[in-house]
């Protein structure tokens, strides 16, 4: 009898730097989606986000790798890091395709991607490579940004499957770094660990 394929889940993005709302999400994802396994990917450089200051890719890496420990079923991939330059997600998963060929990939953003995601280098190769989930997120309408998005990209719109969450996290790594750069406390939004870090390399002071 055929084995079930593993189910690979591929969360993206700068975790400049990571925080609750992003560990949170990924767990729920992982239950919801039946992932078996779940790879956080920090991107180099984001191609949307051009022109914004990061804190270097080593220290978000390693915050990452704080954060998630020896969570079972997560682990944190270097693969846009190394590859460096603008990390464009088809060529990640392209990558992914080749390295876990009989994985079945799962692609996890945020609401706000909904607005972005039919300007996505080679979207249309995108959803022949991975099925690409969105994750509901306070700032974001997510059932008009995706009726919004089936509007401009049908092909798009209607391939991407948006899911509610059970807690709406409101908190994003730029709240992090305001408040960081106030001097005001990050304590418990994101992990002891991150925090520490972020204290120890004077990040985003
Ligand atoms: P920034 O404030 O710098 O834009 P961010 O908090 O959105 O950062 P990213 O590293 O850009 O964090 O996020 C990676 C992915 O996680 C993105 O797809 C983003 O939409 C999603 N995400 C981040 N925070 C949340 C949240 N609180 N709820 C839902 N999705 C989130």
């Amino acid at each position: 009898m055929k084995e079930k394929a593993e189910q690979l889940g591929v969360f993206g993005g700068t975790f400049n730097p990571v925080h609750h709302g992003h560990l949170i999400l990924a767990r729920e994802a992982m239950e919801r989606l039946k992932l078996d396994r779940l790879l956080l990917i920090p991107n180099y450089r984001s191609p949307l986000r051009e022109g914004e200051v990061l804190a270097p890719a080593a220290d978000r890496l390693a915050m990452l790798r704080l954060a998630v420990g020896d969570e079972p079923g997560l682990s944190v991939s270097e693969l846009e890091v190394r590859r460096a330059g603008p990390s464009y997600t088809v060529e990640t998963l392209e990558a992914l395709k080749s390295m876990y060929p009989e994985a079945e990939l799962t692609f996890l953003c945020g609401a706000d991607s909904l607005n972005t995601l039919d300007r996505w280098v080679r979207i249309e190769r995108i959803l022949e490579l991975a099925r690409i989930c969105v994750l509901s997120r306070p700032g974001t309408e997510a059932d008009a940004a995706h009726a919004a998005l089936i509007r401009r990209a049908p092909g798009v719109g209607n391939a991407v499957q948006v899911l509610s969450m059970t807690r709406m996290i409101d908190l994003s790594a730029t709240e992090i770094r305001e408040r960081a750069a106030a001097g005001q406390s990050i304590r418990w939004l994101v992990p002891e660990s991150v925090r520490d870090y972020m204290h120890a390399q004077k990040l985003f002071v």
